[in-house]
């Protein structure tokens, strides 16, 4: 582990009991996030990326959700702390924000109600100074007239203006990590555009490191220095972000990046065509005992078929594929 490491998972195993069986989002994955970096995660539905950020900061229901391994931030472990102290943890030292800002956001409360809430919760200030703080916070964010804009509900505000809204609670207290869960997806391309540069901006002037995870690369490009991707609840492959986009080595990665339109760029493969991953990702209450992607994979090879493959770690990278072993 790095000395400047803020987010350290270990074996992070997230399963659910349901009526058909055990389902395991999340398989013994292992992470880390550095002070001050964007670390992106990426993978198709269900892979189990949202499951891993609330899994850390252990917002699922226990039971039927059973979440083993090691969480440390800051070096202490987040699975183990009573429930009073991941409280002040959550909101404060972690934040996270949510694709879509009406499922979070408390309708019968104005947004500046919710966003001093948190403050007061968190800083002991009086409620008139978490107030200004708010209001304040939504100047930040870009939220014009923002000390009218403090007195609405949500559902008076428009989804840009909502996910602006979140993002100021999110980032109200200052954390040192904020888990950003699709942060852009539900908004339009311009509105992705500017809450992508607030992010930027907010990360430079607080110091925050962001978990970004996303289906969508091209906030991956814009925004992560590292990428990690996940396929059925482990991570397949992590790498730099310049070096998984120039030369991807999980075959799962090469389906993800071949099927979405790149402009006068050509990777090290010379693929030029959009590509389609064949077939669908199978039921997590049926893990193979083998590669989980190999139904799917072109390059699959008899061992792929009977054993889980290894995790090489190869120029800095980390992938689990037997092709690299
Ligand atoms: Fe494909 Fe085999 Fe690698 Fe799995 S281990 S991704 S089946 S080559």
């Amino acid at each position: 582990m790095r000395q400047d490491s803020l987010l350290s998972i270990h074996h992070l195993r997230t399963r659910f009991h349901t009526y058909e069986g055990v389902l395991t989002a999340v398989d013994g994955i292992d992470l880390e996030v550095y002070r001050g970096e964007t670390l992106g995660v990426v993978g198709e539905s269900g892979c189990g990326k949202s499951v891993t950020a609330l899994s850390i900061l252990r917002l699922l229901a226990s039971p039927p959700a059973e979440i083993r391994g090691k969480v440390l931030f800051d070096g202490e472990n987040l699975l183990q702390m009573s429930l009073d102290e991941i409280r002040q943890i959550r909101g404060n030292s972690i934040s996270m924000i949510f694709q879509e800002p009406m499922t979070s956001l408390n309708p019968v409360l104005t947004v500046g109600e919710q966003i001093s809430e948190a403050i007061k919760l968190h800083q002991g200030v009086t409620r008139e100074e978490a107030w200004s703080k708010a209001v304040e916070m939504l100047r930040i964010v870009q939220v014009p007239s923002p000390d009218i804009r403090a007195r609405e509900y949500p559902h008076k505000m428009s989804g840009g203006m909502r996910q602006r809204a979140m993002i100021a609670m999110a980032l109200s207290c200052h954390p040192r990590l904020l888990l950003a869960d699709e942060p852009t997806t539900a908004l339009d391309v311009t509105i992705q555009a500017q809450i992508v540069e607030l992010m930027e901006r907010l990360k430079e002037e607080i110091r925050t490191s962001i978990v970004l995870i996303t289906h969508n690369l091209g906030l991956i490009a814009e925004m992560a220095k590292r990428v990690a991707v996940m396929y059925m609840g482990k991570v397949v492959e992590e790498a730099p972000v310049e070096d998984l986009f120039l030369e991807p080595l999980h075959p799962y990665t090469h389906g993800l990046l071949g099927s979405i339109p790149w402009i006068g760029r050509k990777m090290k493969s010379g693929r030029k065509q959009l590509q389609e991953i064949p077939g669908m990702v199978p039921s997590l209450l049926e893990i193979p005992d083998a590669c989980r992607f190999h139904p799917r994979c072109s390059r699959a090879m008899e061992i792929c078929r009977k054993e889980e493959p290894p995790l090489v770690q190869k120029n800095g990278r980390r992938v689990l594929c037997w092709l690299w072993k």
